[in-house]
């Protein structure tokens, strides 16, 4: 049956994130009845409460002279210095981020919170930067889980965050070739907004949607849950305006071209290392009138893996289509709201469907007879709508466990689908090896190609006395099994300062030669983001 859903983004957010946690501070709770007791019994929990804002200890602020070269150049609203926007712009949301939060330490803060608004003042504020050799963090949505946002100090006159805030417009429509400049402060729901008063969409929906940026989804090479329909955030992108310490870059004055290697590419995934965008040129689709999400049982997950195989390597692709394997159709987390309740068993999976009436339909005839011609079970539209409904939920029920003693975190990969099998297992096999059996380890398969897939991995076990190091033995372990095993160290959550060793193996010398060249010419006195991205 096919149901009509004009709008994945239902639910209002505060302008701020939490300060130690994921997403809308209205939003923190405890954890459900139903997940405690499943954690209780499998894991164990502990009370293990944050410190007060207040108590968190950040690094001393700019000197006022240089707060006054500043002000010079945006304003002197736009230069902030006090404790609350210099803790909320501190490191990113990954699981040892929050750790040293809720433990009092802000050690990475930057010293000023400046938010310019106009291309200009960012040359500026490079220029500045440059002179002052003060490090630049360019700040989006804030929501990095790779360490993107914990800039190296030592050797620096201070730490600045660049908060792209301001830069929050539509620039321009191209209905004829459907294209939109969009400012790189806009985050998904805002810039969502703007599109669809014009009747378009970007189509660009990650967990993280609510929050993160277009600046931040360019240089990240974010993928979202509708990838199969979309496709991914760079494939998404024809063109970028950048603000370097060696001038402004232009790129994409064509939809393609043979004009050398496509110098887009090596923004795109640049993490504020070698430049801070400012303008970001996407392609657009027409806003769907219909979006439909239903469920799918299979067996085990290895069956679910090759019908979606079989789907993308056939061409008949829905908008949404993800897998969660045995453990994670176990406990729910697929429906945040259910987690811990009963489960049906078996390894389920969404298939999602947006467009014109026709177009749906269409669609989810075609998928509906390869899905039921390989032994699916259709579960019909409310699972998929609770899916849905669920969608931006899931990244709440972290804090709620770290506030249990529980430690959770997630990562992800990619790898061809010859080798799918083996990274799944040696992947599980490394946590399971590094934290213990009583840990759960769940997957999905959110991310399809003709020739591969990625593998997100959510991972629960109890917090020892010092979860940090605990986490970061098992994270590089996993990351190892990853590697060693031929997959990606990332498949979308870009590297940062967590994966750059990994990212050394994966491209090897003459690769990390390439990225240190890049940064040794547009950024020689190395004030942008230092840390990130280059092993
Ligand atoms: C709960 C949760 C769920 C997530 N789900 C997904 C998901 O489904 N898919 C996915 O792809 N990712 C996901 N992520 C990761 C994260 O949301 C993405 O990496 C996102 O693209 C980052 O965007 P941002 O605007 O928050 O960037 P930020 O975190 O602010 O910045 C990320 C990096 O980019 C740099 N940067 C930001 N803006 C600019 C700019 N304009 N110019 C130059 N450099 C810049 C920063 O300095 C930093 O190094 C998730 C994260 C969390 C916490």
């Amino acid at each position: 049956m096919t149901r009509t859903n004009p709008s994945p983004i239902s639910d209002k957010t505060s302008a701020e994130m939490h300060w130690s946690r994921w997403g809308d501070p209205a939003h923190a709770g405890p954890l459900a009845e139903s997940a405690h007791t499943l954690v209780d019994t499998f894991i164990g929990t502990s009370d293990t409460p944050a410190v007060d804002p207040a108590d968190v200890r950040l690094s001393a602020p700019l000197a006022p002279e240089l707060l006054a070269e500043l002000e010079a150049i945006v304003g002197s609203g736009h230069v902030l210095t006090d404790h609350e926007s210099r803790l909320l712009r501190t490191r990113g949301k990954s699981t040892p981020d929050l750790l040293r939060l809720r433990a009092g330490d802000g050690s990475d803060s930057p010293d000023a919170v400046v938010r310019p608004s106009t291309h200009d003042e960012v040359v500026a504020l490079i220029d500045w930067a440059v002179r002052r050799h003060v490090a630049v963090v360019p700040f989006g949505g804030g929501t990095s889980v790779v360490g993107g946002l914990a800039a190296k100090r030592d050797g620096y006159a201070g730490v600045i965050s660049l908060d792209l805030q301001r830069f929050d417009k539509l620039v321009e429509v191209d209905r004829t070739s459907m294209t939109a400049v969009l400012e790189p402060g806009l985050r998904g729901p805002a810039a969502e907004a703007l599109l669809a008063a014009e009747g378009l969409t970007l189509g660009h929906f990650p967990q993280s949607f609510q929050y993160a940026s277009i600046g931040g989804f360019a240089v990240t090479r974010s993928s979202g849950q509708s990838s199969a329909g979309y496709g991914r955030f760079d494939s998404l992108v024809v063109g970028l305006k950048v603000a370097t310490p060696q001038g402004t870059l232009e790129l994409g004055n064509s939809p393609a071209n043979a004009a050398g290697p496509d110098l887009r590419e090596v923004i795109m995934g640049s993490e504020g290392a070698f430049g801070v965008v400012t303008a970001v040129r996407v392609r657009v689709r027409p806003l769907p009138e219909v979006r439909t999400y239903e469920a799918w049982r299979w067996g085990s997950f290895t069956e679910g893996a090759a019908a979606m195989r079989t789907l993308a390597q056939a061409g008949v692709m829905p908008t949404v289509l993800r897998l969660s394997d045995e453990n994670e159709t176990a406990i729910n987390l697929a429906k945040p709201s259910e987690v811990g309740g009963e489960s049906a068993g078996g390894c389920l999976m969404i298939t999602g469907y947006e467009g014109t009436p026709a177009a749906v339909e269409a669609k989810r005839l075609a998928v509906t007879a390869i899905l039921g011609g390989l032994g699916g079970e259709n579960q019909g539209a409310d699972s998929g709508q609770a899916w849905s409904d669920g969608r931006f939920h899931g990244p709440y029920l972290r804090d709620s466990l770290l506030d249990v003693g529980v430690l959770v975190e997630t990562m992800e990969t990619v790898t061809f689908w010859s080798n799918l099998d083996h990274v799944y297992t040696s992947v599980k096999d490394a946590l399971v090896g590094a934290l213990g059996e009583a840990t759960l380890v769940l997957c999905h398969i959110s991310h399809v190609y003709e020739t591969g897939a990625s593998l997100y991995f959510t991972v629960a076990t109890k917090a020892s006395d010092e979860p940090l190091p605990q986490w970061l033995a098992a994270k590089a372990a996993a990351s190892d099994a990853m590697v060693h095993n031929g997959a990606s160290i990332t498949h979308h959550h870009a590297v940062g300062q967590d994966h750059k060793p990994w990212l050394a193996e994966e491209i090897g010398p003459v690769g990390v030669q390439i990225l240190r060249a890049v940064k040794a010419e547009l950024d020689p006195t190395g004030v942008l983001n230092p840390g990130v991205l280059i092993p």
